[in-house]
């Protein structure tokens, strides 16, 4: 039988009418027998901080981690498409939506605790509630990780770091699961953490992970908190809706220097803006369209290219866009 990953399913889910019928058909099942869990035709613009994104066939919220297994083996019986989602703060979603069934972790993954220095966090929880919690516990380690808008299934998905370090450098077993729901735990160093990737999670869903921490003081971890939500608040356009930093760091370089460099600060297509403040953030300025914001990314690889002969690589990751979209933005052309 096909496995449908989500790695596939990222790169092109509406190819053939087939794919779409099969995850129309599932959703519509899924929905009937778990009418609490299942929203048909929910708009991903809900669940992005970009606010775009179209509909996905559903989106699926199971209340435990057996329910996700019941219903993940479904979807794999039927071939049908899954995707996971976090807190949709790092990925952009094209506005005919995706022919996925999607499913979030906030409820069935949401457990968070600790005994001595080991913090265990599901990969539903809030990467703010983690940091919040290892503070109250003078546990130290991920305070940098402080206005990180993500989950931790997210954050460890794309090692997400900030300032002194990324999560990677904390995790010592995480659980997770097949697309096929089959469970299993795997070492934080067989997990291939690099820098804003984890090669070896990519076709795994995340459920939860230990991570070790060292010992601090409430008073210590409250001050660097926000210390980092300040140093955020003065560089970042924070009243926007956005990804983060769109592009990866080039070796050597930052990508923000380059693009304002190349003169891209302030630059428009339709409601989509290169954040004057900080420039690797394109921001939902005034009602953008995913396309808006797809298009003067490409634009602004091709202005930093011409100017420095380099190619930014993407850190947002595109969601329900065509192989021909992908390519665009994926090398020079
Ligand atoms: C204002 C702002 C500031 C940001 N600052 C930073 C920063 O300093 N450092 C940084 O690294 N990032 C930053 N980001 C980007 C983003 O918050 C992180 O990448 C975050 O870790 C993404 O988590 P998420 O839960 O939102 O994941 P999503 O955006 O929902 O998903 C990201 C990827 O992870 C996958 N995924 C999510 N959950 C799971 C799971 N349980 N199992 C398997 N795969 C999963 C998705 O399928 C997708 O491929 C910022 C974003 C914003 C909007």
């Amino acid at each position: 039988m096909r496995v449908v990953s989500q790695q596939k399913a990222e790169k092109n889910p509406a190819a053939g009418m087939d794919k779409k019928e099969i995850v129309k058909q599932t959703a519509a099942l899924l929905a009937e027998r778990f009418p609490m869990r299942v929203r048909l035709n929910e708009p991903l613009k809900n669940h992005t901080t970009y606010k775009v994104g179209g509909p996905a066939a559903a989106i699926c919220i199971p209340a435990s981690r057996a329910e996700l297994q019941e219903i993940l083996k479904f979807c794999h019986q039927q071939q049908a498409a899954v995707y996971l989602l976090g807190s949709g703060s790092n990925i952009l979603v094209h506005d005919q939506g995706v022919d996925m069934l999607v499913f979030r972790l906030n409820k069935c993954c949401s457990e968070i605790s600790h005994t001595d220095n080991l913090v265990y966090a599901g990969a539903g929880v809030l990467v703010a509630e983690l940091v919040k919690y290892c503070e109250k516990h003078n546990l130290a380690g991920l305070d940098f990780m402080a206005g990180i808008p993500g989950t931790v299934g997210g954050a460890l998905r794309m090692n997400a770091g900030a300032f002194v370090g990324e999560i990677g450098d904390r995790v010592i077993l995480i659980d997770a699961m097949t697309y096929q729901g089959e469970y299993l735990t795997m070492k934080g160093d067989k997990a291939g953490f690099g820098y804003r990737r984890a090669n070896h999670l990519q076709d795994k869903i995340m459920l939860g992970c230990q991570l070790r921490m060292i010992q601090g003081t409430r008073e210590e971890l409250e001050s660097a908190r926000e210390g980092y939500l300040a140093q955020r608040a003065a560089k970042q356009p924070l009243d926007y809706g956005s990804c983060g930093s769109v592009f990866k760091r080039p070796p050597g370089q930052y990508a923000g220097t380059l693009i304002e460099k190349a003169g891209c600060k302030g630059l428009r297509i339709g409601g989509a803006m290169v954040s004057p403040k900080h420039a690797n953030f394109i921001i939902n300025y005034e009602n953008a369209t995913a396309q808006d914001i797809f298009q003067l990314i490409h634009k602004v690889q091709r202005m930093v290219f011409q100017q420095f002969n380099i190619w930014l690589e993407l850190e947002v990751k595109l969601v329900g866009f065509s192989d021909e979209e992908e390519k665009k933005v994926f090398k020079p052309n």
